[in-house]
């Protein structure tokens, strides 16, 4: 027989008819793992089953419960919960293939699946409880309701592109699932009215193939890597190659469907207009898990052009880029060239030099290029033999730096081309650089092994919208961003330090030649270095004001908060770099609901 403890709990559970909604007694969750079992052995269940048909829906959650045996807490009640709550018919082989805790084989691989710093998964990172991958919206509404009610906290991965990889690691010192969307990448492109709607695991790459299958004259305003994640790379903003243009991913969506702290789907209309101005460049995970976006279509030439220029400095590098900096904010906002900067070595010698690659899109055909560069930039010299016409998804793989004999149904693969250790962050610039502070970048770069840095060009639709539209606030008068990358293959921690230690000295050497009060950083660049939450309610909202808040967003960050306050006062989703609630608002709801509780 059962212990008597647990018998009227269990009846209590099953008493009532199962009706499809989520419906369990919470204090079943407190048996521990032997008293289930041995629950389960020892009860008469299979009579009551057999007499009771609607009891089967709950029954095989029980067996589920039977089957998964675990020491670890947060595993077996998250599994329970996850059990008990099913309602949405996944059947057992289901459940097992999408629950995975380190034990099994497939945890690691599946972790490292997306996870784009080798950083973020070297042996020195935490790593989750367990990993999560529903299949369908449902399955994360239920993993959403059972982490509220057991208190534990998620993490969110869609492309696994965070800079500190706060989707899949955690530096809070607290225990974490990982929800993994990789398997929500559904893509319903619609010409006719101009939008399309992606689900968050799809990567831009898929969608850019998906729009094109359907349109020659239509694209997506979004980030320039294939494989990041739609779900956490436009509520970052997401800039891209036609960003002057039309500005950023954020600034194209038109609706989106986001799961909130009590487990409800919301589209835009239901979430309210203050919540969808702060999901459109607010950062990941604050708000609730984004299910899909819909994307405006933006339209494009049947024909681009695209070219590489490189220049290094026995080519006169530091002047052009001198050049640059004053020119490429103004330039057509059909054209846009970037710059990647990185340390080379001299042809034919051992000797180190800086090259500086040129790398651009224009929207449009290369007899009209080749007149406005003549025009705004000559000292550049591009001439038409550097020149490529194409299609516009043509042009998304040679921007992203594939050779040119791939076909484009790589994207559908949705990997990255590439992986290594790194460390990144960014600036943004409001008036040149002068050539002196370019020198003192290069004698850093010569000293250093694998350092990048990328500069894109702003202006054109960027310095049109203003800066309160969304949160995302680097808009007119900025001429460019930078962001500086450091990278490494070596998995030792006393190297990753090493690396670390120069890009923080490079940044600090930056300080002189950056944006100021504040000193403006990039939120799909997270940097933990900027300030980080510590959960501690009062102090967090105080310190991201003060550091990574204000930088990231300016004076939006204010109402960004507001709208964490009221939309997740129990401020459930966390993270490192999670937008603060405010702490007095917090404090007052927890006295009304003691208030209501002690019946006041
Ligand atoms: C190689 C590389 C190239 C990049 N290129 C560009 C670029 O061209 N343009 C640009 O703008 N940025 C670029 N980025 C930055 C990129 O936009 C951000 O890292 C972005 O957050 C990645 O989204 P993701 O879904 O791939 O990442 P994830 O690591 O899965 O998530 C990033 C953040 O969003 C949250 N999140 C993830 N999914 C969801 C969801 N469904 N709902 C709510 N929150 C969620 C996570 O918790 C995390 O905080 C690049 C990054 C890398 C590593």
């Amino acid at each position: 027989m059962p212990p008597p403890n647990i018998l009227p709990k269990f009846k209590l559970a099953v008493s009532g008819r199962y009706n499809g909604a989520v419906k369990y007694d919470q204090n079943l969750f407190q048996l521990n793992r032997g008293q289930l079992d041995l629950f389960l052995k020892t009860s008469q269940l299979h009579l009551l089953t057999s007499q009771m048909p609607y009891f089967s829906r709950f029954f095989v959650p029980l067996l589920l419960l039977a089957s998964f045996c675990s020491s670890n807490p947060i595993q077996d009640t998250f599994y329970q919960c996850l059990s008990l709550n099913n309602t949405y018919s996944l059947t057992d082989d289901q459940l097992s293939n999408i629950f995975f805790t380190p034990n099994n084989t497939a945890f690691t691989p599946l972790l490292n699946s997306t996870a784009q710093n080798l950083r973020c998964i070297a042996s020195y990172a935490a790593k989750p409880e367990l990993i999560f991958t529903p299949l369908h919206e449902t399955h994360i509404q239920t993993a959403v309701i059972c982490a509220k009610k057991l208190g534990i906290q998620l993490r969110f991965r869609s492309g696994g592109h965070d800079y500190e990889g706060i989707s899949y690691t955690t530096v809070m010192d607290l225990p974490y699932v990982v929800i993994d969307l990789a398997k929500l990448r559904g893509i319903d492109v619609n010409v006719e009215d101009g939008s399309v709607w992606v689900e968050a695991g799809a990567t831009v790459g898929e969608l850019y193939y998906r729009v094109a299958e359907k349109s020659k004259t239509h694209g997506i305003a979004a980030g320039l890597c294939t494989s990041l994640g739609v779900g956490g790379h436009i509520t970052g903003g997401a800039y891209g190659s036609m960003m002057r243009k039309y500005g950023l991913g954020a600034d194209n969506a038109l609706d989106a469907k986001i799961i909130d702290a009590n487990g409800r789907i919301l589209d835009r209309k239901a979430m309210g207009e203050d919540v969808f101005w702060a999901i459109r460049g607010g950062g990941g995970g604050s708000y609730g898990v984004i299910v899909s976006w819909k994307l405006k279509l933006v339209v494009v030439p049947e024909t681009v052009t695209v070219f590489n220029v490189e220049k290094t400095l026995e080519q006169g590098a530091t002047k052009i880029l001198y050049k640059w900096q004053q020119v490429a904010e103004k330039l057509d906002e059909n054209l846009f060239i970037r710059v990647l900067i990185r340390p080379s070595n001299i042809a034919n010698s051992t000797e180190r030099t800086i090259s500086t690659t040129y790398n651009a899109l224009f929207l449009g055909d290369v007899n009209t290029l080749e007149e406005i560069m003549k025009q705004s930039f000559p000292e550049l010299g591009l001439t038409k033999d550097d020149c490529f016409e194409m299609s516009w998804l043509e042009s998304i793989l040679f921007i992203a730096g594939y050779p040119r004999t791939i076909p484009t149904s790589v994207l559908l693969a949705g990997k990255p081309a590439f992986l290594n250790y790194f460390k990144a962050k960014s600036d943004f610039v409001t008036t040149p650089i002068p050539e002196e502070g370019l020198e003192g970048i290069w004698k850093r770069f010569l000293e250093e092994e694998q350092p990048l840095m990328i500069w894109n060009p702003y202006g054109g639709m960027m310095a049109k919208i203003p800066e309160a539209s969304i949160p995302f606030p680097h808009r007119n008068g900025t001429l460019f961003k930078i962001q500086y990358v450091n990278s490494w293959m070596n998995p030792e921690k006393q190297v990753m330090n090493k690396h670390v230690d120069w890009i923080r000295k490079l940044y600090n050497y930056m300080t002189q030649y950056v944006s100021k009060f504040p000193r403006q950083a990039y939120v799909n660049y997270r940097d933990l270095d900027i300030g980080m939450n510590n959960n501690d309610f009062k102090n967090d909202f105080v310190k991201a004001a003060s550091s990574w808040g204000t930088r990231y967003f300016k004076n939006n960050f204010n109402r960004l908060v507001k709208i964490k306050t009221e939309f997740d006062p129990d401020n459930f989703f966390k993270h490192e770099q999670i937008i603060p609630v405010l702490p007095f608002k917090t404090n007052v709801q927890r006295f009304k609901h003691l208030h209501k509780r002690k019946g006041r």
